[in-house]
């Protein structure tokens, strides 16, 4: 009888560029940096979306005036899904597992993952708090939490 041993894949590690190092270097710290509006105070997605300009701008007043500024840490769920297809072999031990749209206290929708709860007991609306995973000796992930 042959038995074959299958190495763990790594996971994929996010890197930091210019423009998301004060993001990343917050998560080192066990701070979760967004984006704040210095005209009017608005709070940004830290990672633009598709079609968003290379610069960004603030989507209340457009302005470019923007600077990092730490977040509360604070969230509610605001929508999930459970993933039970596997597409990455890295992600074979986390099957199923949830991918979530947390909505910060200051308005901000990050898409990111609730750990240290069962899927079964996840809640649209739930109070959440930031945590981060260590990814490599330079890199951690903010996650969220159910609120204690
Ligand atoms: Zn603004």
């Amino acid at each position: 009888m042959t038995t074959t041993t299958k190495t763990a894949v790594p996971k994929p590690v996010p890197v930091p560029d210019e423009a998301s190092a004060p993001f990343f270097d917050g998560a080192m710290r066990g701070t979760l940096m967004l984006l704040r509006c210095r005209e009017c105070a608005t709070f940004l997605s830290p990672i633009p979306g598709i079609g968003a300009p290379l610069r960004p701008r603030c989507v209340a007043c457009f302005s470019g005036d923007l600077e990092w500024a730490p977040s509360s840490g604070r969230a509610t769920l605001y929508s999930f899904v459970i993933m039970h297809q596997l597409y990455d072999e890295a992600f074979a031990q986390d099957v199923p597992y949830n991918i979530a749209v947390v909505e910060t206290d200051e308005g901000v929708r990050l898409t990111s993952q609730v750990a240290d709860c069962p899927n079964e007991a996840l809640e649209v609306g739930m109070a959440l708090e930031v945590t981060f995973e260590r990814m490599s000796d330079d890199v951690a992930v903010p996650k969220f939490r159910p609120a204690t």
